[in-house]
Order: structure tokens, then sequence, then C-alpha cells
């Protein structure tokens, strides 16, 4: 049974693993063909993934999601597209790298239309890509190319923002309030003015407060806020960008 359950949730795996069963038993020329190609590409992603990963983790610990806001969010505007165009061009790394760092970016506010210009230009007008063309088939064909290409991912990218809404992505969906919304229990001294003041938010629980619901309209927000400056020891947290998205 257990063991079902591990083929259930690596379907692809067991397809792939019984495709390269059937081409060894058909052509084993082929299939050793096939395994040398798939070690090569295994040993690429393993030199580029870290890196990326790496680059990953600092996006989600270090740059601030007002940033990503401005720059590729919903209201960054054309500008926003083109600053996605830059830097789908000048990023270095197969597309499949490009994929985490997306999801960091959405995660933290860029727009669905805006990952799909970095995708797209990531993919397919990446300078070192565009110097390569114009040495081989001339610079007008890479120019005609990159003009047209870029008309394209403009208009995908549109045409993907009206279909796919953001919060339908795995892993994109805004945080719950109670997310952003709680008790540094080791700065609590357990003095109860959270409680006392705004007791349908605050509890208190083996003499420390907790959290007992989210503030869900304008003046809730104004009242948690105020309670988060009274705090003697700063242990309530309500950050900032949950604020924004309520008022
Ligand atoms: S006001 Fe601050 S220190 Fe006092 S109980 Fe509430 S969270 Fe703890």
């Amino acid at each position: 049974m257990k063991a079902l359950n591990i083929l259930k949730k690596n379907k692809l795996l067991v397809l792939v693993t019984l495709v390269y069963g059937i081409i060894f038993i058909a052509a084993p020329q082929t299939a050793m063909k096939s395994v040398g190609n798939s070690v090569y590409y295994l040993v690429e992603m393993l030199q580029v993934l870290p890196v990326i990963f790496l680059l990953t983790v600092v996006i989600e610990a270090w740059v601030p999601k007002e940033l990503i806001m401005r720059g590729f969010g919903e209201k960054s505007g054309f500008k926003g597209n083109l600053l996605s165009l830059l830097l789908g061009s000048i990023s270095a790394g197969p597309i499949y790298a490009a994929f985490p760092i997306s999801k960091s970016l959405l995660s933290k506010g860029a727009s669905v239309r805006n990952i799909v210009i970095i995708l797209s230009s990531w993919a397919v007008i990446k300078l070192p890509m565009l110097a390569n063309e114009a040495k081989f088939l001339g610079v007008d064909f890479m120019i005609v190319r990159w003009i047209l290409t870029v008309i394209c991912i403009f208009v995908m990218a549109y045409l993907t923002a009206i279909v796919v809404k953001k919060k339908d992505m795995p892993g994109t969906a805004l945080k719950k309030q109670t997310d952003v919304f709680s008790i540094k229990e080791e700065y609590c001294i357990g003095c109860g003015l959270c409680a006392e003041i705004l007791p349908e938010y605050y509890g208190m629980k083996n003499n420390k407060a907790c959290v007992k619901a989210s503030p869900d309209n304008k003046e809730a927000v104004k009242a948690v806020l105020e309670s988060v400056q009274k705090c003697p020891t700063k242990a309530i947290i309500f950050e900032k960008a949950m604020k924004g998205e309520i008022s």
C-alpha cells in the first residue's frame, strides 16, 4: 500500500522509467544515448540549482515586498513591464532556473503579467543569445526577430494575466492574517494589557498573550495597530504588508 502511494506520488518518474525500460529492450544503443543526455542535464542542474536556490532565499529574506511590488507589481504599469523585460534579458542560466525565482517574485508581490515577461524574455531573448544570433544569422535577422518576439511576449503576458489569476497559482495566495498577526512569546511579560483593551482579538494563556482572531475591517486594524504601540515589550507582531492590504 505504501509502495503504491509512493508510485502514485511519482507518476512522472514511473512513466519515464517505463519508457526507458521499453527503449532499452527495443533499441539499447538509443537508450544508452538517452542515459548520456540525462546525465549531462542532471550534472548541469546540480551545478545551477544551488545558486538559484540561494538567490531565491535571498529574495525571500532580504528583498522587501514593497520593492518587488513597486518594480514588478500590479501597479508597476508599463515601466514594470520594461523592467521585467530587462531582468529576463540580462539573466543567465537555463530557463528551468527561472521558475523558482519567478515563484519567489510572485509570492513577494510581482504580477502574473510581469512574470510571463521575465520568463519569456529569459527563454528567448537573453543578451548572450542575441549576440550569438547576430554572429551566426546576421544583425538584421536578430533585430527583426527581437522586435516581433517582444511584441508576442507582451501580448502573451497581457492575455495570460486575464486568464490566470494569481490566487489560483500554487503557493502564491496571500498569507492569512494570523500568519502575520502573532505574539512573540519570549518578549511577552504577560501584563494582560492587550487582552484588556481588545478582548475580541487577544486572550491570555499560561500568562502569555495569544491571538484570538484577526482584524477584518479598517477600524479593527486601527485598534490592533494601537495595541501594538501600547504593548510595553513590543511583543505583538502585526506586519505592515497586511495592514496595507486590509486598508
Ligand atoms: S501587552 Fe504585550 S506584554 Fe502585555 S500581555 Fe499583551 S503582548 Fe504581552
